[in-house]
């Protein structure tokens, strides 16, 4: 999936025989709106300011229901709940940064060598789509 709009991705909902509720779309347009993966919560209070704010237990029920169809994914950060993202199909990964929290997609052809030279060495297939990768990032580094 590469829903890049709201529009795109009401298709994909109906497309896996859900109805495309407003309370979805408000899940869905969150989503699109954030730059890096979200939590319920954040979705919920409308990412400061930035969608409509929403009831939580709606945000959670509609992120798991659209998870379950293949819409949108979770991952687990090192702290704090787990984060929402719509599920693409060429995702790569994402990078955490332990010390200041930021969060962001990881380099796809730099993942392709680690899977790569994670293949040869151990007959491993890695998989960094349900956990970040965890580090400290540049401006973190001393
Ligand atoms: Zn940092």
């Amino acid at each position: 999936m590469t829903s890049t709009t709201i529009d795109a991705a009401v298709r994909e909902v109906r497309a896996r025989g859900l109805r495309a509720s407003a309370a979805r779309r408000l899940v869905l347009t969150a989503l699109l709106a954030a730059d890096q993966p979200v939590s319920a919560e954040e979705v919920a209070s409308g990412l400061r300011g930035r969608t409509a704010p929403s009831d939580l237990g709606s945000v959670y029920r509609n992120l798991d229901t659209l998870e379950r169809a293949g819409v949108v994914r979770h991952l687990h950060a090192p702290h704090g709940p787990s984060l929402y993202t719509l599920a693409r199909d060429n995702e790569a990964g994402y990078l955490s940064c332990v010390r200041c929290g930021e969060m962001r997609a990881a380099d796809r052809a730099t993942l392709a060598g680690v899977r790569a030279a994670l293949r040869d060495s151990a007959g491993y297939e890695g998989a960094f789509l349900s956990f970040p990768i965890v580090g400290v990032c540049g401006t973190c580094r001393p």
